[in-house]
């Protein structure tokens, strides 16, 4: 299946990074990591830091999985308000979910840092109203988000006027936020690795696994085989052809990103990350030359075929999304693309353990904090793997 058609913005703009090889040989190693999006690279980067021997393969070049189609905000706020989760699974549990996500865009900063990506940019998260009507569920989702501790406040309808330029009934506007570019940066990870002792190959797919006893034999479409310790399975919205439970609900999602703006002011106040309450959410950010990218308008997944159709009337809805949020700005859409996408139960992550194949470790970031949930994924099966214990490995376990 294409996870993404169209023009994603990330892909144009930076094209080809770097290439990596095919695997055309049968190897020995301690690791491999299948998917080298976002979750195998960051993967790749805690285990090998860790000193494993690992290899990733992945059937695509790489960071042509979903990870090149990522709109790449980087937030706490998961896909279901704390509130909400809190009852589902408790507000301990749900709290610290959001606290985890937090400490991981802090801690892709540091990664950015240590390893020279400097495209790593904090921003204010404005988590706004679409409704009227949804007033009143910012304000118990205030309440719960200054009970776990956030840094928040709520905004009424001129403070949102005044302070971002649009206008909306309530926000909740938090200081925690960022946004980068999964595509380069995966590619910056794994090239750092590299240099570190991992092994990297593209358009070498994954055709079948053998579990034995203290280990795997994995074959490869070509025929070569890779013995292996342990496997990272971070395969992506494509895990169904390694597992038989269903734990993730695909979706298509849309996204635009406008010409650039030539303008010495913010396209809008502050440059924050907007979303807000609708289902779907509409998101915006701003590129680092002064596009707009606006996404959502998602729709139950049913076939690449229909998906790929809407692009264009998906990519116009998106315009006018803007248009009433930003009346006076003219956005003329230069590229759009869809991408599949996909939604858990509790918006939370299936990361570790799935008792029916041994010695693999899944790193499954779904939902619209994938990211930071690749983040998480990798610490903790490092830690898995090196038989540190985890606090958090049950939050996200398959047997939740
Ligand atoms: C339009 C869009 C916008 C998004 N916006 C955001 C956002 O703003 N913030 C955010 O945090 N998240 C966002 N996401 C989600 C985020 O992009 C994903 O969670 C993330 O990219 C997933 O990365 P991954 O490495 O897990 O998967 P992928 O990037 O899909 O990588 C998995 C890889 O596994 C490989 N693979 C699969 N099967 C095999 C096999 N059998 N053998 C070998 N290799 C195999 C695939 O080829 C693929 O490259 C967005 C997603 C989309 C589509």
């Amino acid at each position: 299946m294409n996870l993404t058609t169209g023009y994603p913005y990330w892909l144009i703009n930076s094209g080809l990074v770097a290439t990596y090889p095919k695997l055309e040989k049968s190897v020995k190693t301690d690791i491999v990591i299948i998917g080298g999006g976002i979750s195998g690279a960051l993967a790749a980067y805690y285990l090998v830091d860790a000193g494993y021997r690992c290899i990733v393969v992945d059937a695509r070049t790489i960071g042509l999985g979903s990870t090149c189609a990522s709109t790449s905000l980087l937030q706490y706020e998961l896909d279901k308000p704390l509130s909400v989760l809190s009852e589902q699974i408790g507000f301990q549990s749900a709290s610290r979910a959001y606290r985890m996500c937090s400490e991981a865009i802090d801690k892709i900063e540091s990664i950015s840092e240590k390893i020279n990506f400097n495209l790593f940019e904090r921003q204010n998260s404005v988590y706004f109203a679409a409704f009227k009507k949804d007033n009143e569920l910012l304000k118990s989702e205030f309440e719960y988000r200054k009970k776990a501790g956030f840094q928040v406040q709520l905004l009424d309808e001129s403070e949102i006027k005044y302070r971002f330029g649009f206008t909306a009934p309530s926000a909740i506007l938090s200081a925690q936020g960022a946004s980068t570019d999964a595509y380069l940066f995966t590619h910056a990870l794994l090239q750092y690795s590299l240099k570190k002792g991992l092994e990297v190959f593209d358009r070498t797919e994954v055709t079948q696994i053998e579990y034995k006893k203290n280990g795997a034999v994995i074959k490869l479409g070509n025929g070569f085989t890779i013995d292996t310790n342990k496997i990272v399975n971070a395969s992506g919205y494509e895990i169904s052809e390694f597992i038989d439970k269903k734990i993730v609900k695909l979706t298509s999602t849309y996204a635009i990103a406008s010409e650039s703006i030539q303008s010495h002011v913010p396209v809008w106040k502050d440059s924050a990350l907007l979303w807000n309450t609708a289902d779907p959410y509409l998101y915006l950010r701003l590129t680092t030359d002064n596009r707009v990218i606006v996404g959502g308008r998602d729709e139950e997944f049913s076939g690449t075929v229909r998906r790929d159709r809407l692009i264009k009337k998906k990519s116009a809805m998106l315009k006018n999304d803007f248009s009433k949020l930003f009346p006076e700005i003219e956005l003329i859409p230069e590229f759009s693309w869809t991408g599949t996408f996909g939604s858990t139960k509790d918006a939370l992550p299936y990361i570790g353990t799935y008792s029916k194949t041994p010695h693999t470790f899944y790193a499954l970031g779904f939902g619209g904090n994938g990211i930071t949930f690749s983040l998480t994924a990798a610490e903790i099966i490092c830690d898995m793997i090196s038989g540190k214990a985890n606090k958090d490995v049950l939050l996200y376990s398959f047997s939740r």
